[in-house]
């Protein structure tokens, strides 16, 4: 097993990526620490890798709140001791043209993209060091590098998210902790399926125009991803150190 006895916490663990990376992560016999703002789908995905004879356990978290992502931390430590993988996954839409965003819709943004990667990081990182061991897996996006219309403020989040990932990498490397991103293309789950909703008055032929930008000539799917955080999060990885890793379906060349 790929994640025997490792303990994972994994932020916006209930819904989407994050839910599929959790029952993945359990399937491979990892311990596995649902992070939330939403407490029902939160539990389900925990009930959900128990009910598969896997390890798991939800606790609530907010992760733009210093107090809940330190609460989300010492409650992991007291119930398992360590934390072997932090994925900071937690993540939502900004959507419209740079001078229509209000600043408060920026602010929300910013929060939950950036800050909730810097919170929970900042109180894992001391217990990582101690045991100069621990993986990080920062959710940045494609977006980050090849820009889309009408997503200004979550590009410019997911391309923080990865500066700070090579920032952190270098910081942390002489504790024995990788830290690596991952940047997805579009992957169909509740946050792209509500922004296409919301977005266009007909989402289906917007599916159809994003499957074109695409070489695999489709869409993504959850598990599409989670494998790649499976693999960030096991030890297969161990050479891996501060890099973005890519599963667009060759988007970025489309
Ligand atoms: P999703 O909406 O299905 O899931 C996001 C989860 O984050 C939800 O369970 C939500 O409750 C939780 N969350 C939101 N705010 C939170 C907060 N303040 N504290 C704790 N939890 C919070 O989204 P998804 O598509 O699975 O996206 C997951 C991550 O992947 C996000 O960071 C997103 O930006 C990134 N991403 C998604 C895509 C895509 O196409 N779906 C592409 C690239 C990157």
């Amino acid at each position: 097993m790929r994640l025997q006895d490792k303990v994972c916490i994994i932020t916006g663990a209930g819904s989407g990526i994050g839910q599929s990376s959790a029952l993945l992560f359990g399937r491979e016999q990892a311990i596995v620490v649902v992070g939330d703002i939403d407490r029902e789908n939160g539990e389900e995905t925990a009930r959900q890798i128990v009910s598969a004879g896997g390890r798991a356990v939800y606790i609530h978290a907010d992760v733009t709140s210093p107090e809940s992502a330190k609460a989300l931390i010492d409650e992991t430590i007291r119930l398992y001791g360590k934390i072997d993988v932090l994925f900071n996954n937690a993540g939502i839409s900004g959507v419209g043209m740079l001078h229509e965003i209000e600043p408060d819709a920026w602010d929300r943004v910013m929060n939950v993209n950036i800050r909730g990667v810097y919170l929970p990081s900042k109180y894992a990182l001391p217990h990582m060091m101690e045991r100069k061991a621990g993986s990080i897996i920062n959710m940045s996006s494609c977006i980050a590098e090849i820009g889309l219309a009408l997503r200004a403020s979550y590009a410019a989040t997911k391309g923080a998210v990865l500066a700070l990932t090579k920032s952190m990498q270098v910081d942390y490397a002489p504790y024995g902790i990788r830290v690596n991103a991952l940047l997805p293309g579009t992957i169909m789950t509740p946050f792209v399926e509500n922004y296409l909703k919301n977005s266009y008055d007909d989402p289906e032929a917007a599916v159809q125009s994003l499957k074109k930008r695409q070489l695999s000539g489709d869409l993504g799917r959850p598990d599409d991803v989670a494998n790649a955080a499976l693999f960030l999060a096991s030890d297969e990885s161990k050479f891996m150190m501060g890099s973005p890793l890519y599963i667009d379906g060759g988007v970025v060349f489309g």
